[in-house]
């Protein structure tokens, strides 16, 4: 029996297949490589000593889907796949909806022709979108930090790749609806950082970074002069945004925890995988700073478009129901960011580079 694992090369799915790997789980990947390299299959056989089995394709093709269900005993699913970037959302709603919805009903409709009705979905903080915004009219009372997120807050999304990940949600809920034989982990992540120990897989963007903490790497690495920090005049403890950063292998074990818990039937499920705490960004500079001894300068530039002053996660509902909870601290998340920046040949804007 095996688990399919879509978008499995690229940034958390990588990761999460390391820990399935080390539960003696037999994994099959499909990734096309659009956001991911090749490579990452080698470095994740180097840190497990296991075999992989990888198929570069595209999960939007149905065809091939049934192929790898035909050659493959799946019992369940974890699906990574889809496109992240906000804002080229913005600019490219048509491929996002496409690319995000199409794969997400191919995968269904394949899994239900193989009655595998188990799945873990990756959606995103960025459902709750309204119910993190700070009105204008709170900016400078002192009113700050907001409330944790729970799973029942209101749901909306501003932009194209926010309401793929809302709809998504609907089309598993409507599915299980019509048919409770399935079971179904919806997992909203809040802000995945960090990277494996061993430095031999991390966050690889393409192209200038839209996060802060791969733009801090490419500074650090004096790819770029300096940081923009986006707007210090938020309700907020410094007046930076505040995020809650979860290091990656903790969220790739918010999965593995998923997956067990669908082992004894849990119908549809929704958790928040964030560790409870925000951080600011000049808080993760300064941790960044302290842990690799490298100073990064910083500009405070005008507020991003649309975004939020603070945003951090109730978790308490997968530490109950889940038995999970984030362990590794900020240090941490920038300590091992730093190890794949430097000890890695990590690749800026698609050169490799040798450190
Ligand atoms: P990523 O881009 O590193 O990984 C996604 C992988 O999916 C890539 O390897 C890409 O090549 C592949 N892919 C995309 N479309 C595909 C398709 N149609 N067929 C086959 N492969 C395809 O992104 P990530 O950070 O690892 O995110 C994984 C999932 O988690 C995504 O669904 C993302 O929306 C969600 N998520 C990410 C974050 C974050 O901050 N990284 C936060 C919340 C939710
Ligand atoms: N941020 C910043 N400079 C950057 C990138 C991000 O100041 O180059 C800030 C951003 O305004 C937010 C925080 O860092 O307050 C986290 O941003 P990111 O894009 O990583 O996550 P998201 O906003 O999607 O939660």
């Amino acid at each position: 029996m095996a688990i399919l694992v879509t978008g499995g090369t690229g940034y958390i799915g990588s990761h999460t297949v390391i820990r399935l790997l080390e539960k003696e789980q037999e994994i099959v990947i499909i990734d096309n490589l659009f956001n991911s390299k090749l490579s990452v299959i080698e470095s994740i056989e180097k840190i497990t000593q296991k075999k992989v089995n990888f198929y570069c394709g595209d999960v939007c093709n149905r065809q091939m889907i049934r192929d790898i269900f035909m050659r493959h005993n799946i019992k369940s699913v974890v699906h990574f796949a889809g496109l992240k970037a906000v804002g080229e959302s913005v600019e490219k709603p048509l491929i996002y909806y496409h690319n995000n919805i199409m794969s997400t009903l191919s995968l269904l409709a394949v899994m239900d022709e193989y009655h595998c009705k188990r799945l873990v979905f990756s959606s995103s903080a960025t459902v709750y979108q309204d119910a993190k915004t700070v009105l204008p009219e709170q900016i400078g009372t002192g009113i700050i930090e907001g409330k944790a997120i729970s799973e029942d807050f209101p749901l909306n999304a501003t932009n194209p790749y926010g309401m793929t990940k809302l709809m998504i949600e609907q089309v598993l809920r409507d599915i299980y609806m019509s048919d409770n034989q399935w079971d179904i982990v919806i997992l909203r992540y809040f802000n995945p950082i960090g990277a494996h120990e061993s430095g031999l897989i991390g966050e690889d963007p393409n192209g200038i970074p839209n996060n802060l903490m791969p733009y801090i790497l490419e500074v650090a690495k004096k790819k770029r002069p300096y940081l923009n920090i986006f707007g210090n005049d938020y309700p907020t403890k410094d007046g930076t945004g505040v995020r809650d950063y979860i290091h990656v292998m903790d969220l790739a074990d918010g999965h593995v925890k998923a997956l067990e818990h669908m082992e004894s039937r849990c119908g549809l499920k929704t958790y928040n995988l964030g560790t409870g705490k925000g951080y600011s960004v000049l808080e993760l500079v300064n941790t960044f700073k302290k842990v690799s001894g490298v100073d990064i300068p910083y500009r405070i530039t005008g507020r991003r478009l649309g975004d939020i002053a603070s945003c951090y996660a109730n978790p308490s509902k997968a530490e109950k129901e889940l038995r999970w909870k984030a362990n590794y601290s900020l240090e941490d998340m920038c300590r091992s960011a730093w190890k794949w920046a430097t000890v890695k040949n990590l690749s800026f804007n698609g050169d490799e580079e040798n450190v």
